[in-house]
């Protein structure tokens, strides 16, 4: 596949991204359309269509769209009506059409398999290049002279970057090396994760259906072009100080905290592979001043990591690809191009940030609170309006 030229800064800029998550891969893809020949460095030894559902709001699928995921996200993505439920009775609150979605906003809603999108993306990013992926190489330390950065892999390589993009998750260890050596901090929430089969089974099971009780909330929908049900189930608990970060679990422990939720959710839990659950601590840290530090530039979880309430924290950092790209490709100083990135991306990552806690606040608050504030997304600044495709890339007088 030929790379198109967009943008008017040398090709020869050499670009290393640290972490091919969906944030890493997506500022691959895109700087790749600008005229870029970007190389990611991957810890892991493959990709594999590992780990759980995901939300895709329209302003994250505007972006995979323009990118050259459509086809892959209208055949795997799931886009159905979505129940709030009380976890009582499991009486039906509010349901929200997300098929309106498309006519609302100009780009669809979908529920995605993370593994099936971070592959398609790999995929793609592979195509257009076949040296743009290096798998296996966990990046151990970086350090800065002048203009240039370089790295060094527990593999025993190295390299070296003109620009370095740290996206490499909520453990960054560009953002401890070079910005913020602090340990993330643990929210009190945690998060038990399972995907189930749907072959077989009848239409009750088939939904999307958040399901929320005082302090406990189950989030269940279809991915894969509906062969399987992703289910979350957060707990929010003041006495747990601190847990792990995330670890194989016990069914038992499932049914334990949410034992006393309605019928057609038990039913869906009991469906769960017991060998299938994972444990998730979900975390946070602190806002960072400043995004860039010389040649070296954050995105995506390392630098503002959310919690899941809202949905946004893939988007966030496929939104940060898609601009960072965008400003790369069309300012021809690097620090300009760097520092309108930041300028661009920190209000918005900062705003789904206190929204996402707010939005925890309401999920876990009891049903009457649930019920009021499922009006969000008709508050003045729906985050899934939002193009980084075409916002204008300015800096603020
Ligand atoms: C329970 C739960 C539910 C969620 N639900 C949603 C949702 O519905 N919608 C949504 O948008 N978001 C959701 N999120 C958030 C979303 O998963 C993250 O915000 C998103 O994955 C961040 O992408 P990223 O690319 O920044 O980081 P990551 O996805 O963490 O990717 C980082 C990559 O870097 C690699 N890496 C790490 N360290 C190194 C190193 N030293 N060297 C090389 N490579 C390295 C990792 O292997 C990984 O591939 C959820 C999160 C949780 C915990």
């Amino acid at each position: 596949m030929s790379i198109e030229r967009e943008g008017n800064r040398p090709m020869s800029l050499r670009i290393a991204i640290i972490g091919a998550g969906l944030g890493g891969l997506a500022t691959a893809l895109a700087l790749q359309k600008s005229g870029f020949r970007p190389v990611v460095y991957e810890r892991s030894p493959e990709f594999a269509p590992l780990g759980a559902g995901l939300t895709m709001c329209s302003n994250a699928n505007r972006v995979l769209r323009h990118l050259g995921l459509g086809d892959m996200l209208e055949r795997d993505g799931v886009t159905q009506a979505q129940d709030y439920r009380d976890a009582r009775s499991g009486a039906v609150l509010r349901r929200f059409d997300r098929e309106n979605d498309l006519k609302k906003y100009g780009a669809p809603y979908y529920k995605v398999h993370r593994g099936d999108l971070q592959m398609e993306m790999a995929r793609l990013v592979m195509a257009r290049d076949p040296d743009a992926v290096v798998m296996d190489s966990e990046l151990e330390s970086i350090a800065q002279h002048g203009t240039e950065v370089t790295l060094k892999f527990a593999n025993g390589t190295e390299a070296a970057a003109d620009l370095v993009i740290g996206a490499d998750g909520i453990r960054s260890v560009v953002r401890q090396r070079l910005f913020d050596d602090s340990d993330p901090v643990f929210t009190g929430y945690v998060a038990w994760r399972a995907l189930v089969p749907t072959e077989g089974l009848g239409e009750d099971f088939m939904v999307s259906a958040v399901t929320a009780g005082t302090d406990r909330m189950i989030n269940r929908y279809l991915v894969r072009a509906r062969k399987l049900i992703n289910v979350v189930c957060f707990s929010r608990r003041s006495g747990w100080r601190s847990a792990d970060w995330s670890t194989k679990s016990d069914l038992g422990e499932v049914f334990e905290e949410f034992g006393d939720f309605d019928q057609n959710t038990m039913e869906t839990l009991r469906l769960i592979d017991p060998n299938g659950v994972y444990k998730w601590a979900l975390h946070t840290r602190k806002p960072l001043q400043s995004w860039v530090s010389g040649r070296v530039v954050l995105l995506g979880d390392a630098v503002h990591p959310m919690l899941p309430f809202m949905g946004q924290g893939a988007a966030m950092a496929i939104e940060d690809g898609m601009i960072l790209a965008r400003c790369l490709g069309s300012i021809p100083v690097l620090d300009t191009a760097l520092a309108t990135y930041q300028a661009i991306r920190k209000p918005r990552a900062e705003e789904l940030v206190e929204r996402s806690n707010l939005m925890a606040g309401v999920f876990h608050n009891g049903p009457d609170k649930y019920t009021r504030a499922s009006d969000y997304t008709d508050q003045p600044t729906d985050p899934s309006m939002y193009d980084a495709t075409s916002v204008p890339l300015q800096l603020p007088n």
